[in-house]
């Protein structure tokens, strides 16, 4: 049963477009204190955060994030991370959330490709917005296997408290399954990173190069990125690899790689022998669920249950006309319970339960993600930042 302020939510999307205002940044200063901020995010104390989004991409985010209402104050990436903080915070269900970086673009021969990326959310920046999180924030970092001295930067963000690695393999142009990237595997490995990893069709982000705005990039090459096939090299070394949102952004009828996905779940990769264990998450479960009905219930019906965790995909994905038009879900007293539930992480944890999803999905991101969690935060920081 879930209890209150229980669940892990391991999907939360931080972003930004590089500001950080004077007063937002006097706050973050008096929050961290300017020494550890000093080690977490020295751009910060210049207001800047180094994240990046491009002009279509952009206009997208604050929307979703609420961040353009009005009345609301200049969206600058300190208020956009309070907005997100908050939604984690007024949470009756979730006990933390893990924000999520995003590394930019590196091309074959190891440059930054910053002209090529939509969206950059830098390492720093969300350790240092987790770090004034109170405890209630986990740090999702990205690191690209492509990026010079990957490995390094891989121990240096284990040491500020990474819990995961994030990827979005198109929008980011990694091929996961290169055998150059065996060794970066085998680190991650050794530090105990699991792998959040885009898998199936990407429609929110746009593939890396396109420079086309979102959704209109079905077709593109790069979505080959996505295969989950390609992750069993990541696997195979060792890595726990955690794939979202479960392929199942695929038109009903469309076959994807749901197939393919379900095979690796049912038949390999449990962990119980060698290699890495596969987890699922059901993060974006809430958007467009009329469309993806056949998936979604494949999932519940024959997905191991012990290995899908709750990622909510906050602030995307949070329509809530769309689950008035979900057929052939017995939602019983359920539709009322969900749509009285005014915040946006509560709301989505009780539509996977509705689903027929055991409740466990919702804590079973703690058996994957690096345990740095399970310790209180004061002694979590003096474990992990004894330098900060
Ligand atoms: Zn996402």
């Amino acid at each position: 049963m879930v209890t209150e302020k229980s669940v892990l939510d391991v999907h939360v999307h931080l972003a930004g477009s590089g500001i950080l205002s004077e007063p937002h940044r006097d706050e973050l200063v008096e929050r961290v204190g300017e020494a550890r901020l000093r080690k977490l995010c020295t751009r910060a104390l210049d207001g800047e955060t180094g994240c990046f989004a491009s002009r279509d991409w952009w206009k997208v985010f604050p929307v979703l994030a609420g961040c353009t209402g009005a009345g609301t104050p200049a969206a600058d990436d300190f208020f956009i991370a309070e907005m997100l903080k908050k939604e984690v915070a007024e949470s009756c269900l979730v006990r933390q959330a893990v924000f999520l970086a995003l590394d930019q673009v590196y091309d074959a021969d190891g440059y930054a490709r910053p002209d090529a990326t939509a969206l950059h959310v830098p390492n720093d920046w969300v350790a240092a917005v987790v770090a004034a999180g109170g405890g209630k924030l986990l740090f999702g970092a990205s690191v690209h296997p492509g990026r010079p001295k990957a490995s390094d930067e891989l121990r240096r963000i284990a040491a500020h408290g990474a819990v995961l690695i994030k990827w979005v393999p198109s929008a980011q142009d990694i091929k996961p399954d290169a055998p150059r990237h065996r060794s970066f595997y085998e680190t991650m490995a050794e530090l105990e990173l699991p792998l959040l990893s885009h898998v199936g069709e990407e429609s929110a982000l746009p593939c890396a190069y396109s420079g086309r705005p979102p959704l209109q990039d079905k077709g593109n090459p790069l979505q080959e990125n996505n295969d989950p096939g390609r992750l069993r090299l990541a696997l195979d070394c060792g890595v726990d690899v955690i794939a979202a949102p479960s392929a199942s952004f695929c038109p009903a009828g469309e076959p994807g790689y749901m197939g393919v996905l379900q095979q690796m779940m049912t038949r390999a990769y449990p962990g119980k022998t060698s290699g890495g264990r596969l987890y699922c998450d059901l993060s974006a479960f809430v958007a467009t669920p009329h469309a993806r009905l056949g998936h979604l219930k494949r999932i519940v019906g024959q997905f191991p249950q012990d290995r899908l965790v709750f990622g909510s995909d906050y602030p995307a994905s949070m329509s809530r006309l769309d689950f008035a038009r979900t057929q052939g879900v017995n939602w019983e007293d359920g539709w009322a319970e969900v749509t009285g539930t005014r915040n946006a992480l509560d709301r989505c944890a009780k539509t996977v339960v509705i689903h027929g999803f055991s409740d466990s999905v919702l804590t079973n991101g703690y058996d994957v993600i690096r345990p740095v969690n399970t310790i209180p935060f004061g002694q979590w920081s003096k474990r992990w930042m004894p330098n900060v």
